[in-house]
């Protein structure tokens, strides 16, 4: 197999622009509480002995933290890294095929992933250092920065500031293309530059065999770990303006994005940044043209606080036509008379409460003072006709399951401890009910946002509401029996109260509740009647019901059964479909409740000993309400308590609101075909209605062509999210997008945002769950991504040989990504609990953008072999983090240590020969066999070694990248613990079950590829499928149906 590398072209980071701001908080986050600096350290074992920069665990030295008997290692993935580092501003990856060859090339390379199980030696882990570097065209991705440099203040962007706004003031209508890409020198992406892959003949490995190593090299193909690394470090020192780069850095890149009226990537991105101008140019990409959202999505110190903007009982001025909010793309021409809609084109008069005259080149005198006219993200305030009910502040109502196996597995003790920890974090203020004594300070804050309100309930065989009110002295419960018809007990005034002021019968009570409950110990919650209960106490004011179950509920109105028998698993067969959808008719009304309300539910689950919860059922109420199931399917006292409880004050804490309403508009010729996420949608075309909104919240939303697009114009997007804030305030936030038009399918082709695309079809590939049965599904997936790499191929004007592979360069990691989606829990093949299927599944559906990229492929990080310098912050006060790993054994080395994030949960896996040094220096003495390690340990203690600093400094670096799971420490001991299946499974360049490896995989898209472009696959299609072949004909003749056929 050879490898070919086309000739450079414009990379996504080949044009650094602005030096970015040093954020200020970053500096002082990573200084290790306790180790000295890292020149300042002496210990006399271990790796101390090293020089400065070869200091690390797997450097070939005496006291090495690796056993004497392995082989001397250095730095293993810094050379391949190097090679992919010089292909970074190419255009494709050409991946040649030795037909026929290649299986037998893979066994000898032991790369064809026969299971590579714990504790197999590997022969040639190391064999690819020997190959010869390729000559990569010179990279453009660290060049110097090139003209103006960045010198915004750090926190406050001069919006107004002539220097940083003259390159991207638009000159002309802002409409037209401003500083959106021009064409760089080459129009197509034309391969060239071949690079042969094989070993030089001086270089070979010794022992190998002649020629094994000669053409296939597992490590030459895309990388993940180094997409992601190499821009992380590019945007510790650049920003991103909205305006000026066309592709926006990978969704798990740290960065600081600075809005120039397009809309920062964070909240918003699109598939393709270049857009064809009709149906036919669209499908000869085989993209999909999608829009991800995550409208609430947190920010980064350094980057502008999202206006909030107060037009009085007028409300936002929008277009009369389409109802498109304000935006900077409106053209205002007439002297400022009249205001032409972007999206619809419509000439709308200018309310005379909104006029302002015009300058001769037709902008706007005020402009510059008007953020709505500047940032492509702004929030409105809005008057009462926006109102479904008056807003309040948001009301948070904990209710908590109470029965046998709650407390008996220490479930109820972990929830408990955990909503304390929500509340009021670690600080041991004495609890007050707000008698303070003249002269006093003021209690200290709760963590509960500003102005809102928390309520208790807990539910067994009955539910209990709970008096926590400051005018009483001691907390007191209200039991209500009566199932079938539960109301609520007392007052909202005496059920909702403000954390601070009742700080102290909150935290009496909690503490109480567990041993309230020793003794009664029902064995069957239910449920449903409880969150009817807790519903009628929200009615009124809308709000977040956080329920936590502990078994199935199998008691009162709308019990559950063991309607899968007892099976609880669920594989590709149609029968698997009934169990991964829910036709209660209780939950599904209480669901329909709930939306009207605007109550949002997110559940804490934990099965015992994995048992069946119906999470097809209960978790249906999450999903249409917006809001989040975290399960915790082998629940585990005390060990996972630490996660449970980062995960309520996440829940509580996070950026968030509620009542919301969703809708996205755009250009005239183009319409909404489909959204993909958890919601509920009454009818097609309707808003849609998000009882809970959060920063964590993402979904999809895929476009159709009902005309074409002027290529004259820009094409825009925009996303109206209406909803309640935490405070009280009923706002739109407003995200515009603005992308240009081409006509020429391959030109979009260079704009190719692939975070987007692996969204949009990870979404809509689980929301046809359970429409469809899961193997048809991800044989879909395999046709779009065989559809894609046909389509580029098509595009390239000098035609290839059949034998090569061509990888567009913006997607050449996708392919990884994509096996990652076929191998996750929520569509891969084999069996897998329906409760933790149908849980993945529409976690999938409604996360953000950077959770899915984890969830995709895990970030995994040697411990062994870090630097003295990794894990500090360097002299800007960027933490430096190690290059990542490849998901792959054949890059586990003897004795390692390694972290494992999928941004579900962290694994520590130890080799079984890992260094007791190691052990000594990250858990503390006497900890120097994997044995007398705590199984139970979900943090690190703190010690005073450099290694156990540098450990936290990466995990707390890591925990910052999250989405809404909590970061806790899981122990995978090699040959000790369970967990070490879930670190298999994890790495998924390898084979696994029935799923192929990575280089497999390429394999099988290559022939698919061959059989698309010989046009054999259609004619299968048509006779098998003819179903679909008429969806085909249709979508041809109508050019508006959905991507996902
Ligand atoms: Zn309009």
């Amino acid at each position: 197999m050879s490898f070919h590398v086309s000739s450079p072209g414009a990379s996504p980071f080949g044009t650094p622009t602005h030096d970015r701001p040093k954020p200020k908080r970053q500096q002082s986050q990573f200084r290790p509480p306790v180790a000295p600096s890292p020149g300042g350290y002496q210990q006399s074992s271990g790796y101390a002995n090293a020089g400065p920069r070869s200091a690390a665990y797997g450097a070939p030295v005496a006291d090495s933290y690796f056993p004497a008997q392995s082989a001397p290692t250095s730095q293993p993935t810094s050379q391949p890294a190097m090679q992919q580092y010089g292909q970074y501003g190419t255009d494709a990856h050409v991946l040649q095929q030795d037909a026929g060859g290649i299986a037998q090339q893979m066994g000898q390379m032991s790369l064809d992933g026969s299971a590579p199980g714990p504790g197999r030696r590997k022969k040639d882990r190391h064999a690819y250092h020997q190959i010869e570097q390729p000559v990569a065209p010179t990279q453009q991705y660290n060049g110097a920065p090139s003209g103006q440099s960045w010198n915004g203040n750090a926190t406050q962007p001069q919006l107004g500031a002539s220097a940083e706004q003259a390159q991207w003031q638009p000159t002309s209508q802002p409409w037209q293309s401003q500083q959106l890409p021009q064409a760089t020198t080459q129009m197509a992406p034309l391969p060239g530059m071949p690079i042969q892959m094989g070993g030089h003949p001086g270089q070979q490995q010794p022992g190998m065999p002649a020629g094994a190593q000669a053409k296939v090299n597992a490590d030459q193909i895309p990388s993940v770990p180094l997409s992601r690394d190499l821009p992380a470090e590019y945007y510790k020192n650049h920003i991103y303006p909205t305006m000026e780069q066309h592709v926006p850095p990978p969704v798990t890149t740290p960065f600081v994005s600075y809005d120039q009226g397009n809309a920062s990537p964070k909240y918003a991105r699109l598939t393709l940044n270049r857009i064809p101008n009709a149906h036919d140019q669209l499908m000869a990409t085989g993209l999909p043209l999608g829009l991800v959202l995550q409208p609430l999505a947190k920010q980064i110190d350094g980057e502008q606080a999202v206006p909030v903007l107060d037009f009085g009982d007028a409300g936002p001025p929008r277009c009369r036509r389409c109802r498109a909010y304000i935006n900077p793309f409106m053209v205002f021409s007439n002297g400022g008379n009249r205001m032409t809609c972007n999206l619809c084109g419509h000439p709308n008069e200018v309310p005379p409460e909104y006029f302002s005259p015009t300058d001769p080149s037709g902008i706007r005198v005020d402009r510059q003072d008007r953020p709505e006219l500047l940032l492509g993200t702004c929030e409105f305030l809005v008057p009462k006709e926006y109102w479904s009910k008056e807003p309040m502040p948001m009301r948070f109502l904990f209710l908590i399951d109470v029965s046998a196996e709650a407390y008996t597995r220490g479930f109820l003790q972990g929830i408990c401890d955990g909503i304390i920890a929500a509340l009021y974090g670690d600080d041991e203020e004495p609890a007050t009910n707000g008698e303070h004594a003249e002269g006093e300070t003021a209690p200290m804050r709760s963590k509960v946002p500003a102005g809102a309100k928390v309520g208790i309930m807990t539910f067994d065989r009955e539910i209990h509401f709970y008096d926590v009110s400051g005018s009483i002295s001691a907390p007191q419960q209200l039991v209500v029996s009566d199932l079938e018809d539960p109301f609520t007990a007392i007052s909202a005034e005496s059920l909702f109260v403000d954390a601070t002021e009742c700080r102290k019968n909150v935290t009496t009570l909690l503490r109480q509740i567990p041993n309230m409950f020793a003794n009664i110990r029902h064995p069957e919650p239910a449920l449903l009647p409880s969150l009817q209960a807790a519903l009628s106490a929200l009615e009124t004011s809308g709000g977040k019901i956080i329920c936590s179950l502990g078994g199935l509920a199998t008691y009162g109105p709308g019990r559950l059964n063991h309607r899968d028998k007892g099976e609880r698993q669920t594989d590709d067969s149609d029968s698997s479909k009934e169990f991964l959808k829910t036709e209660h008719t209780g939950f599904k009304k209480c669901q329909a409740d709930l939306v009207k309300a605007g109550v949002g539910v997110d559940f804490f689950l934990s099965a015992p000993m994995g048992g069946y919860l119906d999470i097809a059922t209960i978790g249906f109420l999450a999903e249409k309400t917006a809001g989040e199931t975290f399960y915790y399917p082998n629940w585990s006292y005390p060990r996972d308590c630490l996660r449970v409880a980062k995960e309520i004050s996440h829940t509580l804490q996070r950026n968030q609101g509620y009542a919301a309403l969703m809708k996205v508009r755009c250009s005239q010729g183009l319409q909404v075909a489909h959204y993909s996420g958890n919601f509920t949608q009454h009818t097609f075309g309707a808003d849609l209605e998000l009882a809970s909104v959060t920063e964590d919240t993402g979904m999809g939303v895929t476009f159709a062509y009902d005309g074409k697009l002027d290529t004259r114009l820009d094409a825009h997007f925009q996303a109206a999210l209406l909803y309640t804030t935490t405070s009280g305030q009923r706002r739109v936030r407003c995200i515009n997008v603005v992308a240009t038009v081409t006509e020429q399918a391959r030109d979009s082709m260079r704009f190719i945002d692939q975070d987007a695309v692996l969204a949009i079809i990870a979404k809509e590939a689980c929301s046809r769950v359970p429409e469809r049965n899961l193997k048809d599904i991800r044989q879909n997936i395999q046709d779009k991504t065989i559809e894609i790499l046909a389509g580029y191929r098509r595009q390239l004007s000098n035609s290839q040989s059949s034998g090569q592979l061509v990888l567009p360069e913006n997607l050449k990691e996708s392919v990884m990504y994509i096996l990652g989606l076929m191998k996750s829990r929520a569509l891969k093949a084999g069996k897998e609990p329906s409760d933790r299927r149908i849980a993945e599944i529409r976690m999938v559906k409604g996360m953000g953008m950077a959770e899915l990229s984890l969830y995709l492929y895990p970030r995994i990080i040697a411990l062994h072999t870090l630097e003295l310098e990794d894990g500090f912050a360097d002299e800007h006060g960027h933490l430096k983090m190690p290059r990542a790993v490849r998901a792959s054994f054949t890059h586990m080395e003897e004795g390692g240590a390694y972290l494992v994030d999928n941004g579900q949960i962290l694994l520590l896996w130890l080799h079984a020969q890992v260094s007791p040094n190691l052990l000594e220096d990250l858990f503390g003495e006497g900890a120097n066999t994997l044995q007398s390690l705590d199984p139970n340990l979900s943090a690190l203690p703190v010690l005073e070694t450099h290694l156990n600093a540098q450990a936290r400094n990466i995990l707390l670096h890591l925990e910052e990248q999250r989405g809404s799971k909590g970061l806790a420490i899981q122990l995978a001991r090699q040959g000790l613990d369970g967990s070490e299946f879930e670190f298999a499974r994890l790495l998924y360049e390898d084979r696994n079950g029935e799923a192929s490896n990575y280089v497999d995989w390429l394999v099988t898209l290559h022939k698919g590829v061959g059989t698309e472009l010989s046009g054999q696959r259609a004619k299968l299609s048509t006779t098998e499928d003819v179903g679909h072949a008429i969806s085909s004909t249709f979508s041809s003749i109508t050019g508006s149906v959905p991507y996902w056929g």
